[in-house]
């Protein structure tokens, strides 16, 4: 109990920090709230998205719109809702229009989500769509490494990352759905072998 308060006040702090030091003000000036997180802070699992979109901004929270409906339905076929993960985005604010984020944007909150993923210390971080899984996996592309498992160091942090393809892109075309979906059905596999190998 005490070492969740601990992770919850520290998470705090970051949202504080992006707020003091003004990060991507623009963003901030368009945007109704900064949306940090939102799910088990204790959990082996964190999802890390692209960028909060209108209904995500409004809520301040993340991936509660067609493409979260999307990953709810997904983890529920791996026996799992949100209580069980974790959820973020490389990006905290919503970008107008909801455009892609831009390479500025996801530089300037890097440094907040490798925090951020230092507090949580999950066992696999779950990338979907490129835009956050660049950061982690520099150079490779999403068709060549979806759904394939890469144990990572970054700074001080080592771990399991695993790239999927994004909710929303998967959502109306068939082909990437089934591959979501699949790619989808490996996760408890993985966990598995993780705390095999502890
Ligand atoms: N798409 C994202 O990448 N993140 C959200 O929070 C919602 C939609």
């Amino acid at each position: 109990m005490s070492q969740n308060v601990n992770k919850q006040a520290l998470l705090d702090q970051i949202k504080a920090e992006i707020l003091r030091e003004n990060v991507c003000p623009d963003l901030a000036e368009t945007a109704t709230n900064l949306v940090m997180g939102d799910g088990n802070i204790d959990a082996d699992i964190v999802f890390i998205g692209e960028a909060p979109g209108k209904n995500e901004d409004l809520q301040g929270l993340p991936f509660v719109g067609a493409a979260g409906k999307f990953l709810n339905e997904m983890l529920a076929t791996i026996g799992m809702d949100r209580s069980d993960v974790y959820i973020t985005n490389i990006v905290k604010y919503r970008p107008p229009n909801n455009r892609d984020p831009l390479p500025d944007e996801k530089k300037a909150f890097w440094p907040y989500l490798t925090r951020q993923l230092a507090v949580l210390q999950p066992k696999i971080v779950v990338t979907l769509g490129r835009h956050s899984m660049e950061y982690f996996l520099p150079g490779k592309r999403i068709t060549d490494v979806h759904g394939e498992p890469k144990r990572i160091s970054f700074g001080t942090q080592k771990v399991i990352i695993l790239p999927l393809y994004h909710p929303a892109a998967a959502l109306y075309n068939g082909s990437l759905r089934e591959t979501l979906i699949d790619d989808f059905a490996g996760i408890p596999e993985i966990i598995k072998q993780i705390n095999k190998s502890k």
